[in-house]
């Protein structure tokens, strides 16, 4: 039986999962939801002993139920491969009382590689079932961190060519070398004159015009998007959950059945969604503990019921927590409405409008497993340093802010549960930060010369995706006007 997808915001909208994958977003602006979260089919003390691949499989067949047996292995195998640096892709790392989730092995250090390294082949395979005859265009708009790991997974796959517009003075200097460098005959890479709100806007437009989509049809050419609300990148965030699971089992933190809690450092609400559906789908977790940067919109909804996007927008050491509209809470608003997409609807209009909405409290009540913790850009750094002097392990500023709202919660609530902490990025990834918490003084020195610092004190090699950009040649120069991006693209894909 093949598992129905839903819009979030219309009773009468329906997709399989390939065709969810291809849309992205549903016709009213809405998200794509499984009508029920599948049962996993694999006995739990069977986790320990499995590999990633062979968990991958098991979750995602679960909800990409018109992908075949052979389909699916083929993106998985594809997609983990040896683009990460260890054969366990997501290993786990015990330090300060908690387990560390390490998803930062993928080709770009950070944690979006996860389902970004797979979501091309999905795509391309979605587009294959549903007879789409065009070459995919995947246009993207970024702010650093999701470009590069969407030009380094969609770089050479056949069928597509991917499109990244960034802002040309907006994003960090290591993070620029990564994008400019890349390689692959299908990517195509424009610093745009203008802040990354200019590009997502100009990109969002290129979207919804109809011209543009008839003249590049013609061409044999259609858009799709790697954004993070497509259920093609949801679903395989859920596989890591249940493969750490697994490894606290191995690891004898936990007997099977026995809970483990998770703690995520939230943007989008993509990645602990993920962990939620986890849960949905019979792994024993206890709470979700949501954590926030300064922008901490979604510490103040958990404790009040009140989302509130009105408020000054703070720009961060974590800033791919920088986020005012967490899109993907979205799917839970409909879960706690009771799966009714006219009330959710309605909230996430009220929120366009008004810049707020309040949610019952019969809705709150669907919302008591998790915990909402935050922390200051202080005790982000503080915490990076007091965990690198005691246990000499060295975390990124995102992971650190998920390090300081677990303790706020242990502290609260008395809570031992063992728990596993989503570490989403590299140190690597964000020398600066890093090296100002641990060894501060350092401002003089280049982005490289901190790199070769924080090896000499932490111990920890270099990542290749850091290694790599020291050297490498610039392959994209292209600079353009805000007003001249559609014509760029056109440029590219040869109509006029
Ligand atoms: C994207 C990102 C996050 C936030 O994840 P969401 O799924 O958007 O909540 C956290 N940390 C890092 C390093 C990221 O790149």
């Amino acid at each position: 039986m093949n598992l129905v997808y839903r819009s979030t915001r219309n009773g009468e909208e329906t997709a399989s999962a390939s065709e969810a994958i291809l849309k992205g977003l549903t016709s009213d602006g809405g998200l794509f939801v499984p009508d029920c979260i599948p049962k996993l089919g694999v006995p739990l003390g069977d986790l320990a002993k499995m590999s990633y691949q062979e968990i991958a499989y098991a979750v995602m067949k679960e909800f990409l139920t018109d992908f075949t047996e052979e389909e699916l292995k083929y993106c998985i195998k594809n997609a983990y491969d040896d683009k990460f640096d260890t054969k366990e892709i997501a290993p786990m790392v015990k330090a300060d009382g908690a387990y560390f989730l390490e998803l930062f092995h993928g080709a770009t250090i950070a944690f979006k590689d996860m389902a970004l390294s797979i979501l091309p082949y999905l795509l391309v395979t979605s587009a294959k079932k549903n007879h789409v005859k065009n070459e995919i265009v995947i246009l993207t708009a970024t702010s650093g961190d999701t470009g590069k790991a969407a030009l380094a997974g969609f770089a050479d796959v056949p069928g597509t060519k991917i499109i990244v517009f960034y802002p040309k003075s907006g994003v960090s200097p290591i993070q620029e070398k990564q994008m400019v460098t890349q390689k692959g005959d299908n990517t195509y890479v424009i610093g745009i004159h203008g802040n990354f709100d200019d590009a997502q806007t100009s990109v969002k437009q290129m979207f919804a015009n109809k011209d543009l989509a008839e003249e590049m049809n013609q061409a044999g050419y259609q858009f799709s998007s790697a954004n993070s609300i497509n259920i093609g990148r949801l679903v395989p965030q859920i596989v890591y959950y249940v493969k750490a699971y697994g490894d606290m089992l191995k690891n004898g933190a936990l007997k099977e059945g026995e809970p483990m809690n998770v703690v995520v450092p939230t943007g989008n609400f993509g990645n602990i969604l993920a962990s939620f559906y986890a849960k949905q789908m019979g792994i024993p977790i206890g709470k979700f503990i949501c954590a926030s940067n300064k922008n901490k919109v979604l510490f103040d909804f958990f404790r009040t019921g009140s989302y509130d996007r009105r408020r000054e927008f703070y720009v961060t050491t974590s800033p791919s927590m920088d986020i005012l509209i967490s899109s993907n809470l979205e799917r839970m608003i409909y879960r706690i409405t009771g799966n009714n997409p006219e009330k959710c609807a309605e909230f996430m209009q009220t929120l366009t409008k008004d810049g707020v909405y309040t949610i019952t409290e019969e809705m709150k009540k669907g919302l008591s497993e998790f915990y909402g913790g935050y922390a200051t850009e202080e005790e982000t750094a503080e915490k990076i340093r007091e965990v690198y002097e005691k246990d000499h392990y060295v975390m990124d500023t995102h992971t650190a802010v998920a390090a300081v709202a677990y303790d706020k919660y242990k502290a609260e609530t008395g809570d031992e549960t063992p728990s596993v902490i989503a570490s989403t990025a590299s140190p690597y990834k964000f020398t600066r930060s890093v090296m100002d918490a641990i060894h501060p003084g350092s401002e003089n020195a280049t982005d490289f010369e901190l790199v070769d610092k924080l090896k000499e004190i932490s111990g920890v090699e270099v990542p290749k995706a850091i290694e790599e950009i020291r050297t490498a040649p610039i392959l994209h120069t292209t600079e353009c006007d805000i007003d001249k991006m559609e014509d760029e693209v056109k440029k590219i894909l040869g109509i006029s």
